[in-house]
């Protein structure tokens, strides 16, 4: 059992201590070594044995081809799950020592591991061990053997009728036991769990075996008359029956392994061990002399995991243009033989590799390149890399690549959990994790909040991908701004935190003025010059024993300070205790806002408008109404002003919108025609998409533009008016109804307001309201009528509540009324009713055509 490459084949030791290995082996070898030329001394000083017979001159040669096959094909036999490599060079042994001189039997053992080390392709250490193995074995036989059956005066020590035989056996029973031990001593010492107990006992017992029925059969070859006919049948009948056992255990010992390595897979985890091992499992499977696993498709550079027999081995990733990889890119897999090849390049990219055979498979998984996984040359000098090994390889590679992608999406959802997919940044996670860390490190000090209140308009002027590249420019500043020191973060939409150190109040206001500096100097996006206005909230970590409370305490406290920052028209505020209270329901009704709109808890109401003359309905107002599961109802005027510098403002204005024009498509349907009045904020008035967005929403409800009014406050149009301007016009151009809310409480000169492509004027409720008792208001009131129609356009007064207003408004010819006292703003279904009971159609006698509704004297 002379077999290093037991010792070769056991992968329980460690693979990555390579380093190691080779010192172990080679103070083994040197120990073995020794331990043979003492025992190989007294053997070759002492004057020739006597063999047996004569031997014929090409016995050494028969010898040597002995060796050289037990070497190279071990027999193996499988039991119980276990596989047992059976040297046959015990035979040669045997039949050497009985028949050659010692120094014969030592050189052409010798010579025959050389020629196997040749053949095989291992590692010099290997070879070098194997070969003080044999060095011992064969002295320990040889000693025994001289000791035993030296002629000690008239006969040899042992008096028996062969003692020479019986002294052989010995002899070689007891060099497979100093191998045995050996082989388990460096095994253990490598690290092998094995214990060495059963590889000795196995070992003995199948040197028994060899050595009993090489002796018998020597036996019977010399001492019967058909001796060698006899032995040379029952080897015949034994190879047979071997040779059907050993196909039989090859296509087991194929599906076990692929099986093993399916498994293998499934458990790899991230750690390069495990695929480290993986790669040199698919070099087993094939028997190739190499493996190695390239892996292209990684943002820090390829990687390159390889393996021989004995472990990892360092190779480099071919160099970019090679024709085999490149082949296999193409074409998914790359063989290449270098005695098939006529193409320069090939046998080029084959010699740099060093290697005659190689075969390359793509790694491909989820469509994107993943790498590749090539193999060099059988592990067998006989044999080559073929067809069949490249179907292994693929299924092999296969594998690897659903584990390379289990693995990727493990490692993304990682990722994902606490980074931000579109800066890269850590998210609210990220910071908490990152917040607890600086804690426990005693170095954190509070959080600095931004706010760039920019991206909805970027992303709505330029759209989405701009948003996303002014969010990424802006994490590159920040990151680059706060220094190695503090740590950014992006929260939500255009919200960034910074957690800072320990500092005192002046040291972060000065640390926070520094930062908001940089964060709002202008960022050019497509060609666009955009101008953040950034706002920050402070807050500092009071209790830095209590983190896990505080991390998120703290990012709330900051966003306070930040939405009071907004509201005062600061730039920065630190949070005190008394803005909580305040800012506590706004910040809410901010966060949530997204949610309830989803949820289907905001809703809208309409609320009729009818002319004062005819008592005809020309319209409705769609007014927000949120029903909060915490707050009940939310007044639309505290929903708006908390919003209305977030882009939530922008998804309520689509979603009334939305709904507005679907209630319009819903009454057109049944004959009814009624416009509806959808309020704007200045937000939703200067977004440079507006025109568009209601377009589509129009298209998309096939709604006629008229039927359409959209309402204004008379400050938002002042406010910024040449930017207001151009989108009214736009909006009017399309034909849909434009009007002036909250008439009079602006100071609108009535220059202006001729340059508005207006329809509709509303007279705002506390004029209405107040005319019935003071006459200044109802001055105005008249004063308003007047100016609207002279201009031409429609005048409406707003919060009718009483009767004598009505009258006072219809006898100063104001065209229509909204109020209460016609009705509330209603909730869909009750304002259906209201419709039914109130209203008749105006126009029965024209059928098909929308009925115009007034209502019931
Ligand atoms: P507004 O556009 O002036 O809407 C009219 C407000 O007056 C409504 O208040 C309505 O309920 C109320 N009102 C109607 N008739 C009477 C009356 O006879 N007496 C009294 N006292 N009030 C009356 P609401 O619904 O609370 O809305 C308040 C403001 O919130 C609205 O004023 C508007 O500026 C804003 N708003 C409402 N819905 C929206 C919306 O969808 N988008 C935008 N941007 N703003 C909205
Ligand atoms: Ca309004
Ligand atoms: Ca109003």
């Amino acid at each position: 059992m002379t077999d290093a490459s037991r010792v070769r084949t056991d992968r329980c030791a460690d693979e990555t201590r390579g380093r190691n290995r080779t010192r172990v082996y080679a103070i083994a070898s040197a120990v073995l070594l020794l331990l043979a030329a003492a025992m190989w001394t007294p053997v070759l000083a002492s004057p020739a044995d006597v063999p047996i017979a004569r031997p014929a001159f090409y016995t050494p040669l028969v010898l040597l081809l002995a060796f050289v096959a037990g070497e190279l094909f071990p027999l193996r036999f499988e039991v119980r799950s276990e596989v047992l490599l059976v040297s046959l060079s015990e035979l040669p042994l045997v039949l050497g020592v009985l028949l050659l001189p010692p120094w014969m039997v030592g050189a052409a053992y010798g010579l025959a591991a050389v020629i196997a080390f040749a053949a095989r392709r291992g590692r010099l250490r290997s070879a070098v061990m194997n070969l003080a193995l044999i060095a011992a074995e064969s002295g320990s036989a040889v000693m025994l053997v001289h000791l035993l059956a030296r002629p000690v005066g008239s006969g040899g020590l042992l008096a028996v009728a062969q003692p020479r035989l019986f002294a052989v056996a010995v002899g070689a029973i007891a060099g497979a036991l100093v191998s045995a031990v050996a082989v388990g001593l460096i095994r253990r010492v490598i690290g092998s769990t094995h214990p060495i107990r059963t590889l000795v006992a196995r070992s003995m017992l199948t040197a028994v075996l060899v050595v009993g029925l090489t002796l018998a059969g020597f036996t019977v070859w010399t001492a019967i008359p058909r001796g060698p006919v006899l032995c040379l049948a029952v080897v015949a009948i034994f190879a047979l029956l071997y040779r059907n056992y050993f196909a039989f255990l090859q296509q087991h010992a194929g599906l076990a392994g692929l099986y093993e390595f399916g498994a293998s897979v499934a458990r790899a985890g991230v750690d390069i061990a495990t695929w480290q091992n993986l790669v040199q499992q698919v070099g087993d499977q094939i028997g190739a002399r190499i493996a190695a696993l390239y892996l292209t498709d990684r943002p820090t550079g390829a990687a390159v995991l390889a393996a021989d027999a004995d472990g990892p081995v360092d190779i480099a990733m071919p160099p970019a243009g090679d024709p085999l990889l490149d082949q296999a890119l193409r074409d998914g897999f790359a063989i290449a033989q270098r005695d098939r090849t006529s193409d320069p390049a090939v046998a080029e990219a084959l010699t740099a590799r060093g290697a005659t055979d190689v075969i390359i498979v793509a790694l491909k998984s989820a469509d994107r390149d993943r790498g590749f996984v090539e193999i060099r040359d059988s592990r067998s000098r006989w044999s080559r890399l073929d067809a069949g090994d490249l179907t292994l390889l693929r299924t092999l590679s296969g594998h690897l690549a659903t584990a390379l992608d289990n693995h990727r999406l493990v490692s993304r959802l990682q990722r994902e959990a606490y980074h931000d997919p579109v800066t890269g940044l850590a998210n609210r996670s990220g910071l908490e994790v990152r917040g607890e860390e600086l804690a426990k490190a005693g170095g954190f000090g509070g959080v600095l909040l931004l706010d760039l209140g920019v991206l909805g308009d970027v992303t709505s002027a330029l759209g989405h991908d701009h948003g996303e590249q002014l969010l990424v420019t802006m994490g590159e500043r920040l990151t680059e701004a706060v220094g190695p020191e503090a740590f950014v973060g992006r929260v939500d939409a255009d919200r960034f935190a910074v957690l800072f150190g320990p500092l005192t109040e002046d040291e972060a206001r000065r640390f926070a003025d520094a930062v908001l500096a940089i964060a709002g100097r202008a960022i050019v996006v497509d060609g666009v010059e955009v101008e953040p206005n950034v706002v920050g909230g402070i807050a500092f970590n009071e209790h830095p024993e209590a983190v896990p409370i505080t991390r998120n305490v703290l990012l709330q406290q900051a966003q306070l300070a930040l939405v009071s920052a907004r509201a005062k028209g600061e730039r920065l505020a630190i949070y005190r205790p008394a803005i909580g209270e305040v800012y506590q329901r706004r910040f809410q009704l901010v966060n949530q806002f997204r949610h309830a709109v989803d949820t289907g808890r905001v809703t809208v109401y309409y609320q009729p408008k009818l002319t004062l003359a005819e008592r005809e309905l020309i319209g409705v107002e769609a007014l927000v109404r949120w029903m909060h599961p915490e707050y009940g109802f939310v007044a639309p005027t505290e929903l708006i002003d908390a919003i209305e510098n977030t882009s939530a403002i922008d998804v309520l204005f689509r979603h009334v919108l939305d709904q507005s024009l679907a209630q319009i498509a819903d009454w057109s349907a049944r004959g009814l025609h009624i416009s509806v009045a959808v309020n704007l904020s200045v937000r939703n008035l200067l977004a440079p998409d507006l025109a568009r967005i209601v377009v589509d929403a129009l298209a998309t409800y096939r709604v006629p533009a008229e039927l359409l009014t959209l309402e204004v406050t008379e400050s938002s149009v002042m406010d910024q008016p040449e930017r207001a301007l151009p989108a009214l016009r736009e909006l009017h151009a399309l034909g849909i109804r434009l009007s002036v809310d909250d008439f009079g409480t602006g100071y609108s000169s009535l220059a202006y307001l001729r340059r508005l492509p207006i329809d509709e004027i509303k007279i705002d409720k506390s004029f209405v309201q107040g005319m019935v008792t003071d006459l200044g208001d109802l001055a105005i009131v008249r004063a308003i009528i007047d100016l609207g129609h002279s201009l031409g356009l429609r005048v409406v007064a707003e919060g009718v509540e009483e009767e004598a207003g009505r009258d006072a408004l219809r006898s100063m010819k104001c065209d229509a009324m909204q109020g209460f006292l016609l009705a509330r703003p209603l909730p869909i279904d009750r304002f259906e009713s209201w419709l039914t009971s109130r209203t008749v159609p105006q126009n029965p006698g024209r059928q098909g055509e929308p009925a115009l509704l007034r209502m019931r004297a």
